[in-house]
């Protein structure tokens, strides 16, 4: 229970609450959840959030209008929380807010976790944040808003409770939270599947210019600034374009890469379960999921896929 873990620090006054840098539905889920929960929890609470802007999308979630991306906060709070996030580097702006806080809470479900807070409570079987949260949440203090948010989270991080992380306990949060009534196909609908159409574009180029390799157990596609400003598009835009790559038949694991800057990459992993890409994405001074992991690579796009397929052969070959 979040009462256990909120042990010796009495009513917080001041709570902060932070998620990982560039929020995924799993991180804006448990964030603006747990934002509406604790309102529930401690009425006289002067609460903040601290989180990169999040896709409007998300817009639905109460407390959205409350987030502040500046990371500016002048005074000490009494708790803090970091939400869905692995190491503190991804807290940003928001890290030295965690760290100067009079007690600092963790909570995440990354396998690569450092255990950088007071108190770090992490299941790395747990399909997302947000289905910790479900079971650390007192239904007393739940309501429709708390609800929708932590929903959205479990799906997003379940691919819509398809991906091999959706287990019996993720079932059992989930029919705890639709007891508070709200629309999920709408939130799927309009947080998962659906795409603007440039969007689509660009997921259509991704695809087109995608290459095989590794006897087609392999997928690798990038995209570069110069095509992100032709079509206009952010790095949230490109969201699920490796999910799209994973489901190649005969395909192991799917690498999608964004240029961020002249010779740098942002790199996604996903694997069907023989290859462990947070291992691989950790070498390289990422972290993530056995399945889905990320990290920030220099050199050109062949270099970054020859040192990670480097790994991924070395991996595939102990398998065998
Ligand atoms: P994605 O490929 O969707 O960006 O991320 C997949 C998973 O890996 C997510 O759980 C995400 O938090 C994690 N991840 C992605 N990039 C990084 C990174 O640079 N460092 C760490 N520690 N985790 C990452
Ligand atoms: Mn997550």
């Amino acid at each position: 229970m979040i009462n256990n873990l909120l042990e010796e620090t009495g009513s917080p006054l001041t709570i902060g609450i932070a998620g990982h840098t560039r929020p995924d539905g799993d991180c804006v889920g448990a964030v603006l959840g747990m934002y509406s929960y604790l309102s529930n929890v401690y009425k006289n609470a002067k609460i903040k959030i601290f989180l990169e802007k999040p896709a409007d999308m998300y817009s639905f979630l109460k407390g959205f209008d409350m987030i502040d991306s500046t990371f500016a906060y002048p005074g000490q709070f009494d708790v803090f929380f970091a939400l869905d996030c692995g190491d503190i580097d991804r807290l940003e702006g928001a890290g030295k807010l965690f760290l100067g806080s009079k007690k600092s809470i963790a909570i995440d479900h990354h396998v690569s976790n450092t255990g950088y807070g007071d108190v770090s409570h992490v299941e790395p079987e747990a399909s997302s944040t947000c289905e910790i949260l479900t079971r650390l949440f007192e239904d007393e203090y739940m309501d429709a808003d708390v609800a929708k948010a932590l929903y959205t989270g479990i799906a997003h991080d379940t691919g819509v409770f398809r991906y091999s992380c959706t287990g019996p306990d993720t079932f059992m949060a989930l029919s705890k939270l639709v007891k508070f009534g709200f629309d999920g196909s709408r939130i799927t609908d309009e947080t998962f599947f659906q795409k603007t159409y440039v969007q689509n574009q660009i997921l259509g180029r991704s695809l087109l210019e995608s290459i095989l390799f590794m006897d087609g157990r392999c997928i690798a596609s990038s995209i570069d600034r110069r095509a992100m400003e032709f079509y206009g598009v952010d790095s949230k835009d490109l969201d699920g374009i490796v999910n799209q790559l994973q489901i190649t038949k005969g395909v192991e694991v799917a690498i999608f890469m964004y240029e961020t800057g002249t010779l740098e990459y942002k790199v996604s992993m996903r694997s069907n379960g023989k290859v462990n890409v947070a291992e691989i994405a950790s070498f390289f001074g990422g972290g993530g999921h056995v399945r889905a992991a990320g990290c920030n690579m220099n050199g050109t796009f062949y270099d970054v896929l020859n040192n990670l397929s480097a790994h991924i052969e070395r991996q595939m070959e102990t398998s065998q």
